[in-house]
């Protein structure tokens, strides 16, 4: 049996302790042992079978997974994947980084400059912007910041519950603003915030439903509408749009952009950096130069300030322009007809397997019922579990007593790599020699 010390001193295994510690290494080292112990390898494979582990050992236990379910925002994956450019930009980020230093002079510098230049150039329509930790975060401190002790005004028909524990009402209510809900469910009119305004307005806020539809006999104040109501009363206006979208996107007609919010006459739109903008979890304000001011002065943004990752990352994602989550909402069905169909050749099925229609879907970030068209490949219901525990891990939608995968969201490059995760779900009794 080869000694641990001498295991622990081959080239590789000191490389990889590196990059996951001496002692996850050494249980790495014993675990082979004990394989030897057992008879399922030969004393002289061991070295091979530790080699072969440390390649496969992550340094998180997060499991990177191919998301084959449709859903373009998937929240329980971590939402939006990163671009090639924002992986690239985490990295660069992950050492000392002047983040808060001008190198030209050598002093402190506004922290996240580059960011906000990003932001503003992909926003023109904003005089300024502070990037916060998320969403949620960026509500809070608008709304701290603009109301605390006094009323937020809002709409009862967008009074939302987004999933993961933000319920709009409680979130306003723990920042120590009044909730001042007017109007009705279905229908909520000007006139209906003219009757709540009075002294103790904080603000006004409009709320974009994200998540959900309401059908039928339905009427609600426009931005514009409501800015007329502002200006009255000398009250700043926050539209919370969610998405993150910063210009129209025709294939989602009624999902609201921050530029034209801010058109209507927002003086502060709130958003997401993971949803529709395709980067990392991080919240915009962006808006009235002055509003940004006092937001970014109040001691509540010390709590919520983005980190140099996240920084890093969102400046990528908007130089870079095009990101994974625009290609997958946009993805031609055709092309995803094609891919299946392939897919469904080399996967080796017989009857088991299907080509079938499939709508995707937008997910956490928006659009509703917005149907996406493509294609996805019909397997038995059991290849499911199979497949989400295999490695690499690939996440399918089970749906009416079947297990589809829609290729929508899975890189065009990882195909193979999912037919043979498919092959593997299909035909487990076969040895890993006989998958090609
Ligand atoms: C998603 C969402 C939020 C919260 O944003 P997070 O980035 O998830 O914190 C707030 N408001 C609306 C309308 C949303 O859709």
């Amino acid at each position: 049996m080869p000694r641990t010390d001498h295991l622990l001193a081959l080239p590789e295994v000191t490389a990889a302790a590196q990059r996951l510690s001496a002692p996850t290494v050494r249980d790495l080292a014993r675990a082979a042992q004990d394989r030897a112990r057992r008879g399922e390898i030969l004393p002289e494979e061991v070295p091979a079978a530790l080699r072969e582990a440390l390649t496969h050992r992550r340094a998180t236990a997060l499991t990177p997974v191919l998301n084959a379910t449709g859903v373009v925002v998937h929240t329980n994956l971590g939402r939006a994947p990163l671009s090639a450019a924002a992986t690239e930009a985490l990295i660069a980020a992950a050492g000392y980084v002047d983040v808060e230093l001008d190198l030209d002079t050598g002093v402190r510098s506004r922290r996240g400059r580059a960011t906000r230049a990003a932001v503003l150039a992909a926003c023109p329509a904003a005089e300024d912007a502070l990037v916060v930790n998320n969403g949620a975060a960026a509500l809070v401190l608008a709304t701290t910041a603009l109301a605390a002790g006094r009323e937020v005004v809002v709409s009862r028909g967008e009074l939302i519950e987004i999933g993961a524990g933000f319920r709009l009402p409680d979130l306003i209510a723990s920042t120590g603003a009044r909730l001042r809900e007017v109007g009705t469910t279905n229908r909520t009119h000007l006139t209906d915030y003219t009757c709540a305004v009075g002294p103790e307005t904080g603000c006004l806020l409009k709320v974009h439903p994200s998540n959900f539809r309401v059908h039928g006999f339905t009427a609600e104040a426009t931005l514009a509408e409501l800015r007329t109501l502002a200006d009255e009363h000398r009250l700043p206006l926050v539209a919370d749009l969610g998405s993150g979208l910063l210009a129209p996107d025709p294939a989602l007609p009624d999902e609201p952009d921050a530029a034209s919010a801010l058109a209507a006459g927002a003086d502060l739109v709130v958003a997401s950096g993971d949803k529709l903008l395709g980067g990392p979890q991080a919240g915009l304000l962006l808006g009235r130069a002055e509003v940004i001011e006092h937001l970014a002065r109040h001691p509540l943004a010390r709590a919520v300030r983005a980190d140099k990752l996240a920084l890093a990352a969102l400046e990528a994602t908007l130089v870079a322009g095009r990101v994974p989550v625009v290609e997958f909402l946009h993805a031609d069905p055709e092309v995803l007809r094609s891919r299946v169909e392939r897919l469904a050749a080399a996967v080796d099925g017989g009857a088991q397997v299907a080509v079938v229609p499939h709508q995707g879907r937008v997910g956490g970030g928006g659009g509703p019922g917005v149907p996406l068209p493509g294609w996805a490949l019909r397997l038995p219901e059991c290849a499911a579990r199979a497949l989400r525990l295999g490695d690499p891990a690939v996440l399918a939608r089970v749906h009416d007593g079947a297990c589809l995968l829609d290729l929508r969201c899975v890189p065009e490059t990882e195909d193979e790599q999912v037919a043979a995760a498919v092959r593997r779900a299909l035909h487990p009794a076969l040895s890993p020699l006989e998958h090609p």
